[in-house]
């Protein structure tokens, strides 16, 4: 019998016996990629960086990648912050390309630019504001990037406006052949409807043309009600008066007081405007000390009580300033960073039709306060009316509800997550709504295809312009594969 001490002596001669006949260890480890969820992690063969690359050497490279990844017989990826929470920027094994940065030419007789699909908010932003113009239509922060905002048609405070998509004249894409197109309402609509909130699953987008709107120095109202009454007063809001600029509500969130209270916030240019308008800044809207509480709100119903009565009382009275479009359009989001790497900040978005916002309030009492997430915020938008996207979030136009929960990093914070998800999509869906996709994959299919009625015509075309399934996220393996 071999004994501890025999053991002992011959570990040493053991640690020099060759393993010849063991496999190699391998001699590199692979590369894991995440998404802003922190919750992503991917393995992925290949991450390339294309930065600041002129519009014709973006395509070769684009190609050169895709034929690779193509030959070898893995999926491929187009990436710019990836702030998606889902993987849907991340393609298992694959390739994954991030853009940063590249053209951008203005059309001021037409309002329109052209810009690289590579671009950030910030990055058009900065070229618009001095020559007097501003963004149609973008996300609440500036850190997207433009080609990403197309794949997810995201929308934001502007109105009367429909998603990002709506404002977009024409794109041009690189397919998995490397055919380059170009996709319009009138050229290749098929194809331009399918990208628009299509999670780059058609090819990857070279470079758009879009269209701007005047940059202009704006006031806000704001006017507290009850949330019953919050649907009615937007939406008359932004029918009868065409000066509307920008729009947004809130709710309250502590737990006992849970969406008992709403504000309404709505921004028209000032009458006096100055000759020249204030160069574009961030607006610093959750700074310093509102930062601070904003971050308090973790754990302690005080302070959720506290930030509401600051937004809804002392804000109001206390700001009065003004702000150009494009500083409220700026802020980063890093003005809502958190440090806390046993928690993370997830987002949710609802869609529903202003004359079901009622039931869609009582469905949010009935389910978030018992959850073990956090919820710290929750901003209502306008959303006109689109079908030209083959998977819309407004078939009708609707009201979106972005909220934001901090949640635990632990499996049980993952599971909690996914049950109020299903809890809160299920009773979404029963009153002819949505949810966002580009956010935790925590749907099941079935409610997938009630948000998204035309899901399976997506997928069935999706194999016909890509038969290889070049073009593969988390987002396509978990939904539509
Ligand atoms: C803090 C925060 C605030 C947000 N606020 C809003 C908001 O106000 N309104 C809203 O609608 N959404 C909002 N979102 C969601 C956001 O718009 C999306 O997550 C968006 O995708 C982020 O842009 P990105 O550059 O990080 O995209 P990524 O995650 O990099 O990419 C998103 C998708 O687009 C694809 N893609 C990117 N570039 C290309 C390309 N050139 N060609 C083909 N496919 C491409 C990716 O593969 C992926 O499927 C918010 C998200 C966060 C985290």
């Amino acid at each position: 019998m071999t004994t501890r001490r025999d053991f002992l002596r011959i570990l040493p001669a053991a640690a020099t016996i060759p393993f010849w006949g063991a496999p190699r260890a391998r001699a590199t480890q692979r590369i894991i990629l995440n998404d802003a969820s922190r919750l992503s992690p991917t393995p992925v063969a290949k991450h390339v960086t294309i930065a600041k690359a002129e519009t014709n050497d973006l395509i070769a490279r684009i190609r050169a990648e895709l034929k690779e990844a193509a030959a070898e017989h893995r999926p491929a990826a187009a990436s710019v912050a990836r702030h998606s929470m889902g993987g849907q920027s991340l393609p298992r094994d694959g390739t994954a390309i991030s853009l940063d940065g590249g053209p951008l030419e203005m059309d001021t007789a037409a309002k329109t630019y052209r810009t690289s699909a590579a671009n950030r908010w910030w990055d058009v932003i900065r070229i618009l504001d001095p020559r007097g113009f501003s963004p149609a239509v973008m996300q609440s922060n500036s850190d997207f990037g433009v080609g990403s905002t197309f794949c997810v048609n995201a929308h934001g405070w502007p109105v009367p406006h429909g998603p990002f998509g709506s404002t977009v004249r024409a794109i041009r894409m690189v397919l998995a052949d490397g055919t380059l197109v170009q996709c319009s309402r009138t050229e290749n609509a098929e194809l331009f409807s399918l990208a628009m909130g299509g999670y780059g699953l058609f090819g990857i987008i070279v470079d758009l043309d879009v269209e701007m709107t005047p940059n202009v120095l704006l006031e806000p109202r704001f006017e507290r009600m009850i949330p019953e009454k919050f649907a009615d007063a937007f939406t008359h809001a932004i029918d009868t008066d065409t000066s509307l600029a920008m729009a947004y509500g809130r709710m309250s969130v502590s737990r006992k007081t849970f969406f008992d209270d709403a504000l309404m916030v709505t921004y028209r240019p000032v009458t006096n405007p100055p000759a020249t308008l204030p160069p574009v800044a961030s607006a610093g809207k959750l700074t310093g000390f509102q930062n601070d509480i904003y971050r308090a709100q973790t754990g302690w119903e005080v302070a959720k009580g506290l930030r509401w009565f600051m937004e809804s009382r002392i804000g109001p009275a206390i700001t009065g300033s003004h702000a150009t479009r494009n500083s409220l359009m700026a802020e980063p989001v890093s003005n809502l960073a958190q440090n806390d790497l046993r928690r993370t900040d997830i987002l949710h978005e609802y869609f529903v039709a202003p004359e079901r916002f009622g039931e869609f309030v009582a469905a949010c009492r009935d389910i978030i306060p018992k959850s073990r997430a956090e919820f710290l915020n929750v901003t209502l938008r306008y959303v006109a009316e689109d079908h030209t996207p083959v998977l819309t979030i407004a078939p009708v136009r609707r009201i979106a509800a972005v909220m934001s929960f901090s949640q635990e990093t632990s499996p049980e914070g993952e599971i909690d997550m996914m049950q109020l998800t299903e809890a809160l999509i299920d009773r979404v869906t029963a009153i002819g709504g949505a949810f966002y996709l580009p956010y935790r994959l925590h749907a099941r299919r079935d409610q997938v295809e009630k948000a998204y009625p035309a899901a399976a015509a997506f997928a069935a075309a999706k194999r016909r312009y890509d038969p290889n399934l070049l073009f593969r996220n988390a987002m396509w393996d978990t939904y539509f594969a």
